[in-house]
């Protein structure tokens, strides 16, 4: 694989040499494994490197931060640590493990292990070859269980089966690999994921784990695709047992992936957007306020992500009367979408195809929302007002004005300042 990783970025190639080095001076043999090995074989650009030492990760991790005098953070427990690097790349070291689980679903117990091991406890074929960093054999693909046999093939395959029963997250990771890179599930993996399905596993599994999947899967490019085949293969069940997805809810994801990348392509955003709640709120679209926070709370959610996504539920009715309309003032839209999260005015726009509704939210990412007023509070003080809580009010009114085309400069400002004074 040596002409494969010569082929890598310069600031990635000089890690991967210096892990080399820190390995030899070590006398620790220093795997890359996982991921990053995949998509280097495909030629899928991962930045993500992820090494395995036989010996101790966290003195591998130790002596590279130290070189690199960068970030360094241990998890002793697990012997893993993680090293930040100034420009954010981030590369992970474990020490070579082997799992068992004593109870099905639950986390496994670990012990110290060959690199055999480590890469037999792995999820896929596809993502338990290794690459070896030593200076004897650097370069060199280990590859137990065929797994670049299966990635020429297009396959996802398991390492044994037990596999989703172990772990049943695996589940949703299959789905994102299988549609991620357009591969297929082999018959036999089919067979054992749907058994894991049929016991199931998944609800057996600690919710935050199957909250973690799903949000990768929800930050996947097409994640309708994903949601199709998720539905498909496990149900939707294990996330509440009233959820369902029909034909139109099918809909309105394709419409959101639309929005989504609408507003990625354009240039106008002041935040950033987190797609994935979006297609969470979606996703859970047929479910009544009440169940939504269940869903919310039994995954754990963030607050702030919950806040937006039961909003989207209880408060886009209202709005759509004044939305719909044609004529309703640029001031007004303001302040209806303003206390909104981009990720609720993006549903809405998904939602409601009417041409006022789109040209409103069009109008507010566009212009209004990047509108500023030409006073400031030096103004007012310079016109005798003392702060204080009426300037706010002041603000308020004069940028109304401006969205309404009634203010176009700051001796139009000005003078309307002056009158809301005197009308005090
Ligand atoms: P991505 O490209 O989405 O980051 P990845 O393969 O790098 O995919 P990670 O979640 O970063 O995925 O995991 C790194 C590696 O750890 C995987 O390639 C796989 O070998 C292993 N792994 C991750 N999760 C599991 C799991 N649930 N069961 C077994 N092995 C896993």
């Amino acid at each position: 694989m040596k002409d494969y990783l010569e082929k890598l970025p310069k600031e990635i190639l000089d890690l991967v040499y210096l892990a080399r080095d820190i390995a030899s001076s070590n006398d620790m043999p220093v795997y890359l494994v996982g991921g990053f090995v995949r998509d280097l074989i495909l030629g899928v650009k991962n930045l993500d490197l992820d090494i395995v030492v036989e010996g101790s990760g966290i003195k591998v991790a130790e002596d590279f931060a130290h070189a690199l005098n960068a970030k360094l953070i241990r998890h002793r427990r697990f012997g893993t640590a993680t090293v930040i690097l100034e420009s954010h790349l981030k590369v992970d070291f474990s020490t070579a493990r082997k799992e068992y689980y004593p109870k099905p679903a639950h986390l496994p117990v670990v012990a110290p292990g060959s690199l055999k091991d480590d890469l037999f406890r792995r999820d896929f074929t596809i993502n338990a070859m290794a690459i070896s960093l030593s200076s004897e054999n650097f370069g060199k693909l280990v590859d137990f269980f065929s797994g670049r046999d299966d990635l020429r093939k297009k396959k996802i395959r398991v390492l044994h089966d037990l596999s989703f029963i172990d772990d049943p997250t695996r589940i949703l990771r299959a789905i994102r690999f299988e549609k991620r890179y357009d591969f297929h599930i082999e018959p036999k993996t089919l067979k054992l994921l749907k058994e894991a399905v049929k016991g199931k596993y998944l609800e057996r599994v600690e919710p935050q784990r199957v909250r973690d999947d799903l949000i990768l899967m929800l930050k996947e490019k097409e994640p309708l695709k994903e949601i199709k085949r998720l539905k498909e293969l496990a149900g939707l069940s294990f996330l509440h047992p009233r959820l369902c997805v029909y034909a139109r809810n099918y809909k309105l994801l394709g419409r959101i992936e639309e929005e989504v990348s609408w507003f990625e392509n354009s240039h106008f955003y002041r935040r950033p957007l987190d797609a994935w709640v979006i297609y969470f709120m979606g996703l859970l679209d047929c479910l009544s306020p009440r169940f939504t926070r269940v869903v919310c709370r039994r995954l754990a959610l963030r607050r702030g992500e919950e806040k937006r996504i039961l909003n989207a539920k209880k408060h886009t009715g209202k709005l759509i009367a004044s939305l719909s309309r044609p004529d309703t003032r640029p001031s007004k839209i303001f302040a209806l979408l303003e206390p909104l999260s981009y990720e609720e005015i993006l549903l809405i726009k998904a939602e409601y195809r009417n041409a006022s509704v789109q040209k409103h939210i069009e109008d507010f990412f566009e212009i209004y929302n990047g509108m500023r007023i030409l006073i400031t509070g030096d103004d007012l003080r310079r016109l005798g007002l003392a702060p204080g809580p009426y300037y706010q009010k002041i603000f308020t009114r004069v940028l109304n004005a401006k969205l309404d085309g009634e203010a176009p400069n700051r001796e139009v400002e000005l003078a309307l300042i002056r009158r809301l004074i005197k009308k005090r």
